[in-house]
């Protein structure tokens, strides 16, 4: 596979630490070469391992199932630990490159398409990441800081990003907007639910009044953490346009007018971005739901189109999954989390963009990692903590995000935020849990030491 010239220089500004558009700022030529004659074009040399032109490229062969190698604590995947210096010329034998392109680019999804759930979705227990207890580390900003150092020891003037959260992504997917507002819910309801008389009374209420209407709850506190946050927050609701899975269900009607509502409410407070069906990431379908999102909420999008997105269930794994995304007009993605664990399944904490492991070409979609999901946390087959672990597990992703100037995104559904008594909220720390993360955020303990506290 030939890595596009394009995606090389964007890998090597981003493994460095700077975003794209700091390129040129950050004071140091880096390059990726085997030909010692080229060595004193730059200050720092990574030397290819050969990965990209392995035989093996794209197999299962090529991930490595070992314990990985390191430099003192940090993990890489291709070449040696070996430093050298050839002149003035700093020349890691580690390959950085290839190591930050596995993770950010999925490359190890795409080889081992056999590691699938019943969902279809890549876990973090199959995960390199997992295997050597990385998930809560972002390696590829760790390069980034061993790089800078090595560039200070030589005496170069690298300066660090700001250690500070960038921007918290505050992010609500609405699967399921009520709980007994329809005609199928009615029914639902008085089979297999609380019986006839509770499931008409259900159904009598206003939409307001809803057991999953907890969108107050959302507005109130996503708007104090907007207020009371010293760095960027921006809020996102996700709404489904379409699907024919049973896992799609409940299906709304973006033209009812309790969703109309609901859209409206939610435009004064957020931003809309597009929920894709279950089977979106197969069929290629996001074009089409984004079209119909748009039509449905124009007036709340403030003239702009629909262009944030994430996979229902959080499926996207496979390159044909992100692929229609730019074409169909979506810039930003924000799946990539995984389902079963909390943790950086990038192996950073900053956006980057996709680039795609088949044809090594550098896209147009930006990823956002996704920090935690609240079903991640509570649920007993994926990692069943309770309040205080489930805490503890966020502040410590929150400190590492804010020590390498990274964002931070959380995804929390309305039905995880009930609060009764019917019907009965499965974890009713879910809720407070997102009031004390947002509290802790708002307090800007994050960049504090652990054992700091009072
Ligand atoms: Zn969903």
């Amino acid at each position: 596979m030939r890595l596009s010239e394009e995606a090389l220089d964007y890998i090597l500004s981003f493994v460095s630490g700077f975003q794209p558009e700091d390129t040129g700022k950050t004071g140091f030529r880096v390059g990726y070469t085997a030909r010692r004659e080229d060595f004193g074009n730059y200050d720092l040399v990574i030397v290819p391992s050969g990965f990209f032109e392995s035989e093996h490229y794209g197999e299962k062969a090529s991930v490595p199932v070992s314990l990985l190698p390191r430099i003192g604590d940090l993990p890489f995947l291709y070449g040696s630990s070996r430093v050298e210096r050839v002149g003035e010329t700093l020349v890691l034998h580690a390959d950085f490159v290839a190591s930050a392109f596995f993770w950010i680019s999925r490359y190890e999804e795409l080889c081992q398409t056999a590691l699938r759930d019943s969902h279809g979705r890549f876990l973090a227990r199959w995960s390199v990441l997992q295997a050597n207890g990385l998930l809560e580390r972002p390696v590829v900003d760790e390069y980034g800081k061993f790089i800078r150092a090595c560039l200070r020891e030589t005496g170069r003037k690298v300066a660090e990003p700001e250690a500070r959260i960038r921007k918290l992504w505050l992010t609500h997917d609405v699967d399921a907007p009520f709980y007994c507002q329809s005609l199928r819910s009615l029914a639902r309801e008085s089979l297999k639910g609380g019986g006839p008389v509770r499931a008409w009374s259900l159904y009598r209420r206003k939409p307001v009044s809803d057991p999953y209407y907890t969108f107050d709850y959302f507005f109130e506190q996503d708007a104090a953490a907007r207020k009371g946050c010293k760095f960027p927050v921006e809020v996102l609701y996700f709404f489904k346009a379409g699907g024919h899975s049973r896992f799609d269900n409940p299906v709304y009607n973006l033209n009812d007018k309790k969703i109309r509502d609901l859209m409206e409410a939610v435009g004064k407070e957020a931003r809309i971005g597009l929920h894709g069906s279950y089977s979106s990431g197969r069929t290629g379908d996001a074009g089409k739901e984004k079209r119909r999102l748009e039509k449905a909420a124009g007036r709340f999008l403030s003239g702009k189109p629909v262009s944030l997105f994430r996979q229902h269930f959080l499926r996207s794994c496979e390159p044909e999954s992100f692929r229609p995304l730019p074409e169909a007009g979506i810039t930003d993605d924000f799946t990539m989390g995984y389902a079963d664990r909390a943790g950086f399944r990038l192996g950073t904490c900053r956006p980057v963009r996709w680039i795609d492991p088949a044809t090594g070409k550098l896209s147009g979609l930006t990823l956002h990692p996704l920090t935690v999901m609240d079903n991640t946390l509570f649920q007993p087959t994926y990692m069943g903590l309770d309040f205080e672990q489930a805490k503890a597990c966020c502040v410590r992703l929150f400190r590492e995000i804010c020590r390498h100037g990274g964002e931070a995104c959380l995804l929390w559904h309305n039905t995880n935020v009930t609060t009764g008594p019917y019907p009965r909220p499965e974890h009713p720390w879910v809720r407070d849990l997102y009031t004390a993360l947002l509290a802790y955020l708002m307090e800007g303990q994050e960049d504090r030491e652990p054992g700091n506290e009072v």
